[in-house]
């Protein structure tokens, strides 16, 4: 088994080299889109595979391998986010990890293993467990039971309590190169241009999530309507693009922003790449108070993320002012 992605590679050596003798509680930190989460699960499947290859890495063919990857290894527990119903019938993930969740993990690590060997506790995103189910998995990640390896996985670790940090082993991936990631990204048929998405991520499985969710088409249609300002039609476009996810519209309408304010001051697109020509005939002719203005307000908007009260008439605002910074 190769390393999840190809810039995980040094990594990779770096844990299998530990298989011996693994970190008891590994905290993988890192950026959004890296492959921390794919990372965690082939070093879960290696440390649970009964018959390693020399390298130490998981042979794919023994029972624990075929078990672990059906999802079915009774070693084998990843506490995550359940998905909730909402009052409305709608299916959401879960906030945080709760309480009752980090209790049963601790009851699991607790009994004796199935296959007399060792056990692994995914714990991802785990900057979600709250106080209390934080606080439930305290003392077995200071002294975990005997075989029992504790993997934690957070796109921001600052956000875990300094008690958990504190008693990890800490594995930090960074963002790959950029010759690395676009090497990459050109190989996975995403119809999807290397360059921006690094200009507006850096992170390749970023691509991959903006396709599947049909969040990169969205901000094709959003882009293309903010590109002729003189046209836009704040009305229809307040009512339609009202049950946008408010995180979705602050990225892509900021970093829109940002990049009218590069062209207009640096002649520079820094973001939207794939849009360089529209952003430089509009940087050219945006009045820089207003911009300034908008764009202020914009990323004080980013610091609350809520669905607001009139998200109709608030987009149907905003729409208004962008039309009016070309005037
Ligand atoms: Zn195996």
């Amino acid at each position: 088994m190769n390393a999840p992605y190809p810039w995980l590679a040094a990594t990779w050596r770096q844990l299998l080299a530990t298989r011996g003798r693994p970190a008891q509680a590994l905290l993988l930190a890192g950026p959004r889109g890296v492959g921390k989460g794919a990372l965690a699960q082939a070093w879960a499947q290696t440390l649970l595979c009964e018959t390693p290859r020399d390298g130490g890495e998981a042979c794919g063919a023994c029972p624990a391998c075929h078990w672990f990857e059906a999802g079915t290894h009774p070693d084998y527990l990843h506490l995550t986010l359940q998905e909730k119903t909402t009052k409305e019938g709608d299916t959401r993930l879960a906030t945080a990890i709760e309480v009752e969740q980090a209790r049963a993990a601790v009851d699991f690590v607790q009994l004796s293993t199935y296959r007399a060997g060792r056990r692994v506790v995914r714990i991802e995103p785990a900057d979600a467990l709250n106080l209390a189910s934080a606080n439930a998995l305290l003392k077995v990640l200071e002294e975990p039971p005997l075989n029992t390896v504790f993997v934690l996985v957070s796109d921001q670790p600052r956000r875990l309590l300094p008690t958990i940090r504190s008693r990890c082993a800490r594995l930090d991936i960074g963002l790959p190169t950029v010759e690395t990631a676009s090497h990459w990204l050109r190989g996975q048929n995403l119809e999807i241009d290397a360059g921006t998405v690094l200009a507006l991520s850096g992170a390749p499985l970023d691509a991959v999530r903006w396709i599947e969710s049909g969040e990169w088409e969205t901000r094709r249609e959003l882009l293309e309507q903010l590109a002729r300002p003189a046209e836009l039609d704040p009305v229809g476009l307040g009512e339609r693009w009202k049950t946008l996810p408010p995180r979705l519209w602050h990225g892509v309408a900021y970093k829109w922003l940002a990049d009218v304010l590069a062209v207009r001051l640096r002649g520079q697109v820094r973001f939207n790449l794939d849009f360089a020509a529209a952003l430089d005939r509009l940087g050219g002719r945006a009045d820089l108070a207003k911009l300034l203005a908008l764009t202020r307000q914009q990323s004080e908007e980013g610091r609350v993320l809520e669905h607001p009260l009139n998200r109709v008439l608030q987009m149907q605002a905003w729409l208004v002012r962008y039309r009016h910074v070309f005037d």
